[in-house]
């Protein structure tokens, strides 16, 4: 099985992305986890990645394409492959087509989480953390039993900054920019399965797994 996985900050997708690696057994691989593994272990690959960030700096299409590209070689590949974060653009969606086309193999699916900008918004939006222990809440689906106060150490609850409405809106615009025309690439090549990311974890997972049972 060769799949992508697709969706906005908050529609769950990582919790999802980690139980599709398990049911098709295949290697979750996501650009985040290697770009930060890479600089962690300082290799020449983190160094570069580094001058990117702290030049304040996106990752070249080039540099990520290569990055992937290695990836699949890997043996592990050789069953599929479930990608997340990659490809971000066209450029990098039609990378990943020619090396596709190199190894010999087509993805299956390309899974999108749906969620509506307000339900994002209020999902966001209500997130708490509290500021000594770091456990996290949300006003509407997880609450504290006292409003703002952490029920496990009594410390104070926060909003995070990137959590606030005006920027959660601009990084929802951001996304939605940026993945509108690759959705379109992935529904143009019948490869798109929407997933209703609105409903609760648990039935989100029941869709996908519809969706996987129908591509073995
Ligand atoms: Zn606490």
């Amino acid at each position: 099985m060769r799949l992508l996985i697709m969706g906005p900050p908050g529609a769950g997708k990582g919790t999802q992305a980690a139980r599709i690696a398990g049911y098709c057994n295949v290697p979750h691989i996501s650009t985040g986890d290697i770009f930060r593994a890479a600089i962690k272990a300082d290799t020449e690959l983190g160094m570069k990645l580094k001058g990117y960030l702290d030049a304040g700096q996106l990752v070249p299409d080039a540099v990520t394409i290569e990055v992937i590209k290695e990836r699949l070689k890997e043996p592990d590949c050789i069953r599929g492959f479930l990608l997340d974060g990659f490809p971000r653009t066209i450029p990098q969606a039609e990378a990943l087509d020619r090396m596709l086309v190199d190894l010999g193999v087509r993805l299956s699916a390309v899974l999108n989480i749906a969620v509506s900008p307000e339900a994002l918004l209020q999902r966001l939006t209500g997130r708490r953390i509290c500021r000594k222990c770091g456990t996290p809440y949300h006003v509407v689906f997880n609450p504290p039993a006292v409003p703002g106060v952490c029920d496990r150490c009594g410390g104070e609850l926060y909003q995070r900054s990137d959590d606030t409405e005006e920027t959660v809106k601009e990084r929802l615009e951001v996304y939605t920019k940026q993945t509108a025309p690759l959705l379109e690439y992935y529904r143009k090549q019948r490869l798109l399965k929407e997933i209703n990311g609105e409903l609760d974890i648990e039935d989100v997972w029941k869709e996908i797994q519809g969706v996987l049972r129908g591509l073995c």
